[in-house]
């Protein structure tokens, strides 16, 4: 986040405001190590507090899928040991950095329990046990489903903004489909058929199509990692 506040409206929230900071649409810290040195890492504007909300939400989310992450995948190079340097005490900057990561170790190490005593059907889809073996020793973690509803929302309002110039008003809902369910299928086809592919880097690829004359009115899918799959409906309420 940028600390040069200026005078604007936030993507997200629609504030006008002297407040406004640059925030990364794609969480800076989601890009994997294998992205392009080179490759912009788009941005919109964002009230401070937006932003300095969503990166609450980021970081968490970057913990919890960094630690179902094997380390090596190279689309998500880097994010696993991420997650664990955000818990690891030994690396705060100061005091308070010290025990905001140990505060949270504590936290993220009580939620684990036993994948086997998840139901299967609740595996977030591409996170679930590895090797498919639910009896092994593996321990599982809860992610949110408000945070992805958030962030995928955050994502396509920023989104919008960035290829559009574009706000998503009021007057239009935002739904977000997490699982592959059959209903949302129609999303597949129609972004394979019309939808435009937008590629930054290996770890994030995005597919969106928007009505000719109301470039708000869109679908997208989301694809982080190559693990994390989003499909997202935004239409006029
Ligand atoms: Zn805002």
């Amino acid at each position: 986040m940028s600390k040069k506040k200026k005078k604007g409206f936030c993507t997200y929230c629609l504030k006008d405001t002297n407040n406004i900071t640059d925030d990364h649409i794609f969480p800076r810290k989601w890009y994997p190590k294998s992205t392009p040195k080179n490759m912009e890492k788009w941005q919109a504007p964002a009230y401070y507090k937006c932003n300095n909300n969503f990166s609450k939400i980021e970081n968490d989310l970057l913990i919890r899928f960094g630690l179902c992450i094997d380390p090596n995948e190279i689309k998500s190079l880097g994010i696993s040991d991420k997650a664990l340097r955000a818990l690891d005490p030994k690396l705060g900057k100061n005091p308070k950095d010290i025990k905001a990561r140990a505060d949270k170790r504590k936290k993220i190490l009580q939620e684990m329990f036993p994948v086997s005593k998840f139901p299967e059907e609740n595996f977030f889809p591409n996170f679930g046990p590895n090797n498919g073996n639910i009896n092994n020793s593996n321990h599982a973690l809860l992610v949110p489903v408000d945070s992805i509803t958030t962030i995928s929302k955050k994502i396509v309002r920023g989104l919008t903004y960035k290829l559009s110039n574009k706000y998503i008003t009021k007057d239009y809902d935002i739904s977000v489909h997490i699982n592959n369910e059959p209903d949302v299928k129609f999303i597949d086809d129609i972004l394979n058929k019309f939808g435009v592919k937008l590629i930054r880097g290996p770890g994030i690829i995005v597919k969106r199509a928007c009505v000719e004359n109301d470039s708000a009115c869109s679908l997208f899918s989301i694809r982080i990692w190559e693990r994390y799959f989003v499909n997202i409906i935004v239409n006029k309420s």
